[in-house]
């Protein structure tokens, strides 16, 4: 399989290289020149398998031509191994018709395990076939940060540099990241805020003269394929367990960067019956200003209850972009410049084509804690900040109450313990088992001010073959 970009003028990329990349040099990301097609009948004769086994159905067209069948399988055991439930993403009942899937039974209580998992290994494998050493960096504002740290903490070909904003994450995501132990892994502490740290990590990849052409960086956020490549194993899943593909499905999905949902639209693509995408979005919401009023235009960041979805632009939706315009990659380019100036809108008939199959909404940090309590004084079951979001919207939105609606759990509500707090509930989550003691571990991170020159220098010196 090859990959293209959405702007059109890159080179087109096999999977090694697009794992090792992160933007195109076009400026735009990659995606599948075309996708795997399954009948009902092949994802029919899916049922009752493993997850992991679903996952190698659904993904190895993806990899194929770079990876041997029988590692792909030995790489799916090890990563879904990992994950604290034998169902993997197991799906909880809320109402007659409506469910959790929950996501969060990863080493980091986030849906992101499922791809940094899986990433750390493919980047090994990869890395170790070309002889060949790489360093990760990125920004993170919780939860990325930890989930990558976990998915490369074995890895022998990769040293990884994530950078937090000193004093601006929780103690809970702060010492997820810090207390991993691992001479390649190195916490960076910015004397800045989140942009600050994203700042230097985009003119790292840049210009990465400071590595003295030793080492390459590698891209770890959700522009990675890999990522949404895993993200699309778990709508199959979802949809298998509750008499897919003879139904259809909607899904309502808590989103920041348009990874997690534009993953649901490729199952689709792909083959899997979903009538409706929801859009959760909190007050940061650009995404839904589009979806309900054909107007892109990006506008202040603010801090909610839910951080992982506080962005201001969302860099997947490009990839929808290039599909609603025919993969016209001249057209992305343009309506993206744009975008930069001022306000900008598609056609209408590329909107509405949207539309059929996309809804929205937005959620305040009120709405967030409201929904929170009500979900647990009717099921006595808690929700983290962002799955409330998801779990809102897709009771606002839902359009036939005959289709099963999944919204997705993408935390535990032990990470956000003070949202959970401020909903008044009156019970405090537990960690699970495996955390339990993350507030005795010890840290080990280093705090550099917000300067590029001084973090640069110091990943100059710090990787292992530096
Ligand atoms: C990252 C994250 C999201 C947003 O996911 P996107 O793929 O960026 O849309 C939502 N909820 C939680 C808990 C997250 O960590």
């Amino acid at each position: 399989m090859r990959y293209i970009s959405t702007r059109g003028s890159a080179p087109s990329l096999g999977f090694e290289d697009v794992l090792l990349t992160g933007l195109a040099t076009d400026g735009g990301l990659y995606v599948p020149e075309s996708l795997p097609k399954f009948s009902l009948e092949e994802i029919r004769s899916w049922r009752g398998l493993s997850y992991s086994e679903l996952a190698f159905r659904v993904m190895y067209p993806f990899v194929e031509d770079a990876i041997p069948a029988d590692d792909f399988r030995a790489m799916l055991d090890d990563t879904y191994s990992q994950f604290t439930h034998k169902a993997v993403a197991p799906l909880v009942q809320l109402d007659s018709n409506e469910w959790v899937m929950e996501l969060f039974r990863g080493p980091t209580l986030a849906f992101k395990d499922f791809a940094l998992q899986l990433l750390g290994r493919l980047l090994d494998y990869v890395l170790e076939k070309r002889k060949q050493h790489v360093v990760i960096m990125g920004a993170t504002s919780g939860d990325t940060g930890s989930a990558a740290i976990e998915g490369c903490r074995r890895c022998e070909h990769v040293d990884i540099f994530i950078l937090h904003p000193h004093q601006r994450v929780s103690e809970v995501q702060r010492r997820q990241m810090t207390t991993v132990t691992g001479d390649n892994i190195h916490n960076i502490a910015v004397k800045g805020n989140f942009d600050d740290c994203q700042r230097m990590v985009k003119a790292s990849f840049g210009d990465q003269s400071f590595l003295k052409g030793k080492t390459q960086l590698v891209a770890v956020n959700s522009i990675n394929w890999a990522r949404i490549m895993a993200q699309i194993v778990y709508y199959f899943q979802a949809s298998l367990a509750l008499g897919g593909p003879d139904r259809s499905m909607a899904f309502s999905v808590p989103t920041g960067n348009f990874g997690d949902i534009f993953a649901g639209y490729l199952a689709r693509e792909m083959g899997l019956p979903v009538s409706q995408l929801v859009i959760a979005t909190n007050r940061n919401d650009i995404l839904h200003r589009f979806m309900s009023g054909n107007r892109y235009e990006q506008q202040k960041l603010e801090h909610t209850l839910s951080p992982s979805m506080d962005i201001m632009v969302s860099s997947n939706f490009e990839r929808l972009l290039f599909d609603l315009h025919g993969r016209d990659g001249d057209a992305v380019r343009d309506l993206l410049e744009r975008a930069q100036q001022g306000p900008v809108s598609i056609e209408d008939y590329r909107w509405k084509n949207a539309r059929k199959l996309f809804d929205s909404a937005a959620v305040d940090d009120a709405g967030t804690c409201d929904t929170i309590r009500e979900v647990f004084e009717a099921n006595e079951y808690l929700l983290d900040p962002h799955t409330a979001i998801g779990v809102k919207a897709a009771r606002a939105c839902r359009r036939d109450p005959a289709v099963p609606m999944i919204t997705l759990g993408t935390a535990h509500p032990a990470k956000f313990p003070d949202a959970v707090k401020q909903s008044g509930v009156g019970v405090e989550p537990a960690l699970p088992h495996h955390l339990a003691d993350l507030f005795e571990r010890e840290e080990r991170y280093t705090v550099l001010d917000d300067d590029l020159d001084a973090v640069q220098g110091f990943i100059g010196s710090h990787w292992k073959h530096a």
